[in-house]
Formats: structure tokens, C-alpha cells, sequence
């Protein structure tokens, strides 16, 4: 049972369209999240798998229920979209969770709907276990993310590339809208659409901000800043989202849509993966200015609430976005001093971890075990750190000099190598052990997949029983491309 509260129903008509879930032949339960669905306050009996499988397959619509596609549109690799809109997933409702915020439940694959275009409406079951595996390990990294309720297999064949085993992921999310939801409005010039927009996603996101002066220019500046905060995460834990179209870019700041994403192994700060990018739109170092730019197409979609007159509201607009790169450069240093485990600013602390992260690249160097290495190096054992680097002397070159950076931190290292371990994760879902686990279960052996999940629930913890999620992929396990497996 789920207490429901459909707040985006009541919304108008045309943000939406009423569907109902595509019932599936088999459905069977991969894996469901308990604790998630404590917090959210479902009683759902764990006891009864097949019956859990087919609420959660879509088969059986639970009580109170209203589902839905969600219109929107959409800047897919910088081209214009003006009608995308789930395609392949329906919005069951909303929950109030157990500290009083509303979220979304989704099922991701849940059949056609009036946005399908020419897709089926279906997930296979590589990409679900990805985006379970993934969404599920950023919580865990402490990084704002959807999160997985639930995985089902739905006993029916999908056709991509090859034919794949289908399957239902459900989603949970503080909300679905998106950039590309505000696009959908402004391409029809709806400024009341927009504006109904506007007010609900501040009602929902941004209570605070009801009662300022232009509540629309202050949720395009909460929205830019909760943005490149969360950009700066990304970045300091080594990931590549893959595909920030705008449709994909949440107006609530919690990343979404793990279709092609992955973190770093070897560092490369023009790192791509995915087997679309081809112009490397995507990579690594550009997702500040790619997220600079899709919150600049947010911004024309507001101008006309911001104000009448247009060259204030460009000006407003404009404000924002110099601001969005000063914030951005604010929590990247922010997150990598804490990194590199200084607790003072200092001039030039931007260009230590520049030099050391040019080290890195030059060496191709393992991201997540330098920072966790340097760790080791902060109670002076250097060993971990050194080994990453083929080359010595720079790397060693490069640890006197954060020594001295260290040496005028004043006093400020009680605990530092505790400190840093709580920020450089010793596990992340590196993509092979992914794509371990996703071809597990294309055979029916889910065991990897679980293993996965389990190691990953503690990333900053040094697990000995997991010490082979550590390690990166040799040579022949290195997966170079990812794909969106729509
Ligand atoms: P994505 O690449 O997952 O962000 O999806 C981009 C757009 O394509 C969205 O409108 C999706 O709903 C739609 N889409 C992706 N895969 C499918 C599918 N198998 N069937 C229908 N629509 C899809
Ligand atoms: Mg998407």
C-alpha cells in the first residue's frame, strides 16, 4: 500500500498525459529496496515476492494511484527537441516521505505512452541494473541522486541491438521536472504554463523562496547554485554523467538518468564513454560549462516571469549565470582542499590540486586510489599514493609541495587522514564490475549485481572482504565505451 498524494495530476492538463502501466508477461523481483520503502512509508509485504513484482512491474495499479507521462521537451547534444516527454516511464504518484518530503515513484519501462515516438515504452536489464547500481552508490557517496526502489524482470524480450531480457526499474525522485519540462512550455510561448510551473516547483523545492521580491529570478539563481554544487560532487568523485541533455538536468538538483554515465578509473580530465558523444560534449571537465549552458537555456525559458521588460530580465538572467561559474569554482575548490585534506584557504591551493591532477593525467593514474592513497600519505605512509604513478619523481615532487602547503595549515590537522577518508571513497562502482554484474545476470546469476550493492552501501569504508572493488580493471577489463541502451 501506498499513501498517495498526486499533487502533479492536479496540475493542468497539458502538462501531462494519463496512462496506464503496459501489464508484462512474467513478472519476478530482482531486488527491492526495504529501507527505501520504510522511508517512504509503503507497506509493501517483502513475504509475497510475486505479488510485490506485479505492483511494482505495473501490472497490478495500486490504490490511489494516478498514473502519468510528464510532457517536456528538450536540448539533446545541443539540438532542440520541442516534444520529448516519458516515453517509457509512467509516474505512479507522489509519497510523502518520513521527514515530510514529497517524492515521485516511477516505473522506468512501464510500457508506451502518448511520448514514445517510436520506442517501445521498455527498459532492458542491463541498463536498469546500472542505474540501480549507480543511483543507489551516489547515495551512498552522499551525493543528491534519484534512488532505486525496485528492479523486475518482466519475462519479456526487448529488441536493441541484440535482444535483451526486459525490465521495470522504479525510480524514487524528490521530482521529475526537468529543464526540459520549462522548455516544453516556452516552445509553445505558454507563459502561463510556465509560470504554473514556476510556482509549483517552488512550492515543492523551494518554500523559502515564496516570499522574495522576484520569486522567479530567485529560483533560477537557487536552481543554477544547487546545480553547480552538485556538478562539483560529480567531479570530485570522478564522474562522467555521459548525456546532460537538458531533458536529463532536474530543476531539484539530484542527478538523473544513468544511461550512459561511469566513473573515472585512469584520470583523464577529457574523459568520455559514451558511445554517442562523439565530439566529447560530455566529458569529464566540460560538465561545469555544459551545466552552465543548460541552466542558460533555463533562463530564457524564465525571462518572461523574471520581467516585463525584457532587457531587465536579460540582465537578471545574465547575473545568474556569471554567478553559476563563481559558485561552481567556490564548491570545486571547496570539495577538492577537502580532498587533498586542507582545512584553511590559502592562495594557490587551486593550482596544487591543478598540478597534482596534471600529474595524474600525465601518468594515468587511478583517481579514486590517489586521493584514498594520500590518505595514507597524511599519516606518512606514502606507498598507496607513489604506486599509482609510474614516474616517481613527480609524484613525489608534487607531495613535498602539498607538505608545505600542509606546514602552514597551522595546527588544523587533528584527525586529517580520518577527515580525508570520509571524502575519497575506496570504492565506486567502477565500470567493469558494472558490466561484471549486468553480464551475471543476462545469465540469471544476480550474485554479482548483489555483491556490488553491498560493497557499495560503504564507500568510504575500507572493506577487506571487497578489497577487489578496489583495484582497477587490467588491461583486458577495461570498458572504454558505455551505452544509453534506450
Ligand atoms: P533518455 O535518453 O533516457 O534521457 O531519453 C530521451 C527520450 O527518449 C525521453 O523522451 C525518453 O522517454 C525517450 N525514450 C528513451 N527510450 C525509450 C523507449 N525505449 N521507448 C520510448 N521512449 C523512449
Ligand atoms: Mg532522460
Amino acid at each position: 500500500m501506498f499513501h498517495f498524494d498526486n499533487s502533479y495530476a492536479r496540475l493542468p492538463d497539458r502538462f501531462y498525459a494519463s496512462v496506464y502501466p503496459e501489464p508484462v508477461d512474467g513478472p519476478k523481483l530482482i531486488k527491492f529496496n526495504e529501507a527505501l520503502a520504510k522511508e517512504l512509508g509503503i507497506e509493501l509485504d517483502p513475504s509475497d515476492p510475486d505479488r510485490l513484482a506485479a505492483t511494482l512491474a505495473g501490472n497490478v495499479v495500486p490504490q490511489g494511484a494516478m498514473p502519468l507521462a510528464m510532457a517536456y521537451a528538450g536540448h539533446q547534444f545541443g539540438n532542440f527537441v520541442p516534444q520529448l516527454g516519458d516515453g517509457r516511464a509512467i509516474l505512479l504518484g507522489e509519497v510523502i516521505d518520513d521527514k515530510g518530503i514529497r517524492r515521485d515513484i516511477q516505473l522506468k519501462g512501464a510500457g508506451p505512452t502518448p511520448f514514445s515516438r517510436r520506442g517501445d515504452g521498455r527498459a532492458a536489464l542491463g541498463p536498469v541494473l546500472r542505474e540501480y547500481i549507480v543511483s543507489e552508490a551516489m547515495f551512498s557517496l552522499g551525493i543528491p541522486a534519484t534512488r532505486a526502489l525496485a528492479a523486475v524482470a518482466t519475462g519479456e524480450q526487448v529488441f536493441r541491438e541484440t535482444v535483451e531480457q526486459g525490465a521495470v526499474f522504479v525510480r524514487v525522485a524528490a521530482s521529475h521536472v526537468r529543464v526540459g519540462t520549462f522548455q516544453f512550455f516556452a516552445a509553445r510561448g505558454d507563459t502561463d504554463g510556465i509560470r504554473a510551473l514556476a510556482d509549483y516547483v517552488i512550492d515543492r523545492h523551494y518554500p523559502d523562496l515564496k516570499t522574495d521580491e522576484n520569486r522567479y529570478a530567485a529560483l533560477l539563481k537557487a536552481v543554477a547554485f544547487r546545480q553547480a554544487e552538485l556538478i562539483a560532487r560529480w567531479l570530485g568523485v570522478g564522474f562522467v554523467h555521459g548525456v546532460m541533455n537538458t531533458d536529463n538536468m532536474t530543476i531539484s538538483g539530484e542527478t538523473i538518468d544513468f544511461g550512459p554515465c561511469a566513473f573515472l578509473d585512469e584520470y583523464h580530465q577529457m574523459k568520455v564513454f559514451s558511445s554517442i558523444d562523439h565530439g566529447g560534449r560530455y566529458a569529464y571537465r566540460n560538465q561545469p560549462g555544459i551545466g552552465q549552458w543548460n541552466i542558460a537555456r533555463l533562463a530564457e525559458c524564465l525571462l518572461p516571469v523574471i520581467d516585463e521588460d525584457q532587457d531587465k530580465a536579460v540582465d537578471v538572467a545574465n547575473a545568474v549565470l556569471k554567478e553559476f561559474g563563481e559558485r561552481f569554482q567556490a564548491e570545486w575548490i571547496k570539495v577538492f582542499r577537502a580532498k587533498i585534506g586542507l582545512v584553511t584557504d590559502a592562495d594557490g591551493d587551486g593550482e596544487l590540486v591543478q598540478n597534482l591532477l596534471s600529474v595524474m593525467q600525465q601518468e594515468e593514474a587511478d583517481f579514486t586510489l590517489v586521493f584514498r592513497g594520500l590518505a595514507d600519505a597524511a599519516e606518512g605512509a606514502d606507498e598507496r599514493f607513489l604506486a599509482q604513478f609510474a614516474d616517481l619523481s613527480k609524484a613525489a615532487e608534487w607531495l613535498s609541495s602539498w607538505r608545505e602547503r600542509l606546514a602552514r595549515e597551522n595546527g588544523a590537522d587533528g584527525g586529517r587522514a580520518e577527515k580525508m577518508r570520509a571524502v575519497n571513497p575506496a570504492i565506486i562502482p567502477r565500470n567493469h564490475r558494472i558490466q561484471e554484474a549486468i553480464s551475471a545476470a543476462n545469465y540469471g546469476d544476480f550474485s554479482f549485481f548483489e555483491r556490488l550493492l553491498a560493497a557499495l552501501e560503504k564507500p568510504y569504508e575500507e572493506q577487506p572482504e571487497f578489497a577487489d572493488y578496489m583495484t582497477p580493471p587490467t588491461l583486458d577489463e577495461r570498458v572504454t565505451r558505455t551505452f544509453c541502451g534506450t
